[in-house]
């Protein structure tokens, strides 16, 4: 029997399919607090314990095979899978206004290699869709990047689904992820640090928002009308704008938080201030933020980034309205890290 994946199992699955699973709190500590990956090592757990785990588990299966480095700090990292797919993961580094003050990290992660959305704008939906990635694949992304840069365990860092693939098309598995990221004696990392960003499946928006996990979510807007949205996202035939808003707006989040919508700006697609006016009413009542997104340019895209003056005329207009609107600062545009750049690699272009 094959061994399995010990990124795939939360500390009360551990603590229910070990012999002496009580111990699975220090278990988690090692591999997620001191970055230790191999059974051996975990010395203050029992020589049984640890040859029950070694003879049932594993830290292989998925290797870092390239690391790029951007001119601005981000770094893109690519993940070899056990099936030799890949999947790519951004760490992004914000650097605080005050010099002396540590960076602030966010990781994006990918939880499908290619996607089904099929979204016109986006390099992931070029490759089409290969397979979902497994609860261990997701949670290793940030695990391994943590252990890569030296982070502290207690660093707080964010965690965006903003890599390749549609989150909610994943649902059990990134809901699982969410819950191995939270965990305590783990990564700890807060769900309201967590944020899920979605094209739209309203249904899954829906029963995503029922789990009442404490995480944010981001709406892949980009339009405010049936039929521009529909020609760059199909899904929006099965799910439209107000189906889709009728969703988030169940959505439970923190007194202190916003529903997020992203609107990705495609120069005269839908940059002009008439879009700005239906954007506002259309999230009329919403407790709302805008991020507006510049398209990023890729490999035989159709589309062309717009005029930065316009997108600020357009977070001017939101903003003098009342609605909170920021323009997204891309990260890591000259590694093909930004957002919408991703896509697996194939074995004449890695490395
Ligand atoms: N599938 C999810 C999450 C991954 S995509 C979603 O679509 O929301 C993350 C973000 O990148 C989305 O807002 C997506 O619309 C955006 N994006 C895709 N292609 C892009 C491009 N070429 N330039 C800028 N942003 C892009
Ligand atoms: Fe998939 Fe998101 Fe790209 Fe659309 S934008 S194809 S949903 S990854």
């Amino acid at each position: 029997m094959s061994k399995k994946h010990i990124f795939n199992y939360s500390q009360e699955e551990l603590e229910k399919n070990l012999e002496k699973g009580y111990q699975s709190k220090q278990i988690y500590n090692w591999i997620y607090k001191q970055y230790t990956h191999n059974f051996e090592d975990m010395n203050n757990i029992g020589k049984n314990l640890r040859q029950e785990l070694a003879d049932n588990y594993t830290f292989d299966g998925q290797e870092i095979i390239r690391k790029q480095e951007s001119k601005d700090g981000s770094i893109k990292y690519l993940f070899k899978l056990k099936d030799s797919h890949t999947v790519e993961t951004v760490l992004i580094q914000m650097k605080p206004a005050d010099e002396k003050a540590s960076p602030r990290y966010t990781i994006c992660v990918s939880s499908q290699v290619g996607c089904k959305i099929g979204c016109k704008f986006c390099y992931t939906a070029k490759g089409g869709f290969v397979r979902n990635l497994e609860v261990g694949e997701i949670v290793y992304q940030v695990a391994k990047l943590k252990q890569d840069m030296n982070l502290e365990a207690h660093k707080a860092i964010n965690i965006v689904f903003m890599g390749m693939g549609e989150p909610l098309d994943n649902f059990e598995n990134v809901v699982q992820a969410i819950r191995i990221f939270s965990d305590k004696d783990g990564l700890n990392i807060a769900p309201a640090r967590q944020t899920v960003s979605t094209s739209g499946i309203s249904p899954k928006i829906e029963k995503l928002g029922e789990l009442d996990l404490g995480i944010n979510i981001a709406i892949s807007l980009h339009a405010v009308d049936d039929e521009l949205r529909t020609k760059l996202m199909p899904i929006n035939k099965a799910y439209n704008i107000k189906s889709v808003i009728s969703a988030v707006k169940k959505f439970p989040i923190h007194h202190r938080k916003r529903l997020m919508f992203e609107y990705l700006v495609i120069k005269g697609l839908n940059d002009d201030i008439q879009s700005a006016k239906k954007l506002l009413k259309l999230l009329d009542g919403i407790k709302a933020k805008v991020n507006l997104i510049l398209f990023n340019s890729h490999e035989g895209s159709e589309f062309k980034k717009p005029d930065i003056k316009k997108v600020q005329a357009i977070r001017d207009y939101l903003n003098s309205k009342g609605l909170v609107c920021t323009i997204r600062e891309s990260k890591g545009e000259d590694i093909s890290a930004a957002c919408g750049q991703l896509k697996e690699q194939h074995k004449n272009n890695t490395i």
